[in-house]
């Protein structure tokens, strides 16, 4: 095999807890992960000799800093492959909008080089690897509906959410996930979602149940700097969805529908209102 084509998905946080601040400056989070259908498409080619990187997206670095690149040199010097990998990114999952792009690139180059050098790597191993990138990468590996505590490295895979809709909405700002945990106040929290009430509720099926404990502690940081995640939040149950929230670190806000046609209809009012810059119509993959 000499070229490899991977897909690479966006994920949403159903629910996002901060746990606390760690003495190193990393947060211990208790997250509920769920990857959607919006996607990037990579092309994996063998080469003479190191990394090389293009991509369709004028908005991203086509260097060594861009997280697709990091990746496959981490699985050129982890493997001791002699060869070298040609990369083509087409981009479509929206930058630094709260539904790790960037990790998913990283994922996909792993689980991409894994299949084109015959390595046979445990997916465990190149979580544990993954994890240096970004500490979105390992899930983004696993893929799915998952638990993630720890840095969001520790995951329990969960069974597959209840069919639904997801609408999701990114207005037209960058939000650094960076700047949004510096500015958390870890210990002044109010009120921590429940984050084992929604595991049950996965666990059992419960699609209420999951709805009604959808809640993102870093909204509280995000949202007071950018009015307009509310405002769309806001829209999108007025539009119908039966929950709304904030993804990550923002500032993507998404719906949650069970009737298509309600989904449908809302995905046209949200692009006619002109709130979002993207909006997509997608379900969970
Ligand atoms: P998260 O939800 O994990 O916080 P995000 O969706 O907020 O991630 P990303 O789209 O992953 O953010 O991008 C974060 C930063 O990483 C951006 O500043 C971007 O320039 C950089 N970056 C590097 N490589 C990539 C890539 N392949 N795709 C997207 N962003 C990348």
């Amino acid at each position: 095999m000499n070229e490899y084509q991977i897909t690479a998905y966006a994920k949403i946080n159903l629910g996002l807890d901060v746990v606390k601040r760690l003495p190193d400056g990393y947060h211990q989070v208790k997250m509920i992960m769920q990857s959607i259908g919006i996607r990037d498409e990579l092309l994996l080619e063998k080469a003479g000799h190191g990394v090389t990187f293009t991509t369709d997206s004028e908005e991203l670095p086509a260097d060594e800093s861009n997280l697709a690149c990091r990746a496959a040199r981490l699985m050129l010097e982890k493997y001791r492959i002699s060869g070298g990998v040609r990369i083509h990114l087409q981009k479509n999952i929206p930058i630094a909008a709260g539904m790790a792009g960037g990790s998913a690139d990283a994922a996909a180059v792993m689980k991409g080089m894994n299949r084109l050098f015959d390595l046979d790597a445990p997916l465990s191993q190149l979580m544990e690897y993954g994890v240096s990138i970004g500490a979105d990468v390992p899930y983004c590996i696993l893929g799915g509906t998952a638990l993630a505590e720890g840095i969001g490295e520790k995951l329990t895979p969960l069974p597959p959410i209840p069919a639904c809709r997801i609408l999701a909405a990114k207005p037209d700002i960058s939000v650094s996930t960076r700047y949004v945990y510096e500015h958390l106040d870890a210990r002044g929290i109010p009120c921590h979602p429940d984050i084992d009430g929604m595991e049950a509720a996965v666990r059992a099926g419960d699609l209420p149940g999951i709805l009604c404990r959808m809640a993102n502690v870093l909204e509280a940081v995000t949202v007071p700097a950018h009015p307009v995640i509310s405002t769309l939040k806001n829209r999108m149950l007025k539009l119908g969805a039966e929950g709304s929230l904030m993804s990550g670190s923002g500032p993507t806000v998404f719906g949650i529908f069970t009737d298509p046609q309600a989904a449908l209809s809302a995905l046209e009012q949200l692009q006619k209102d002109g709130l979002a810059r993207q909006v997509f119509l997608t379900e969970p993959v």
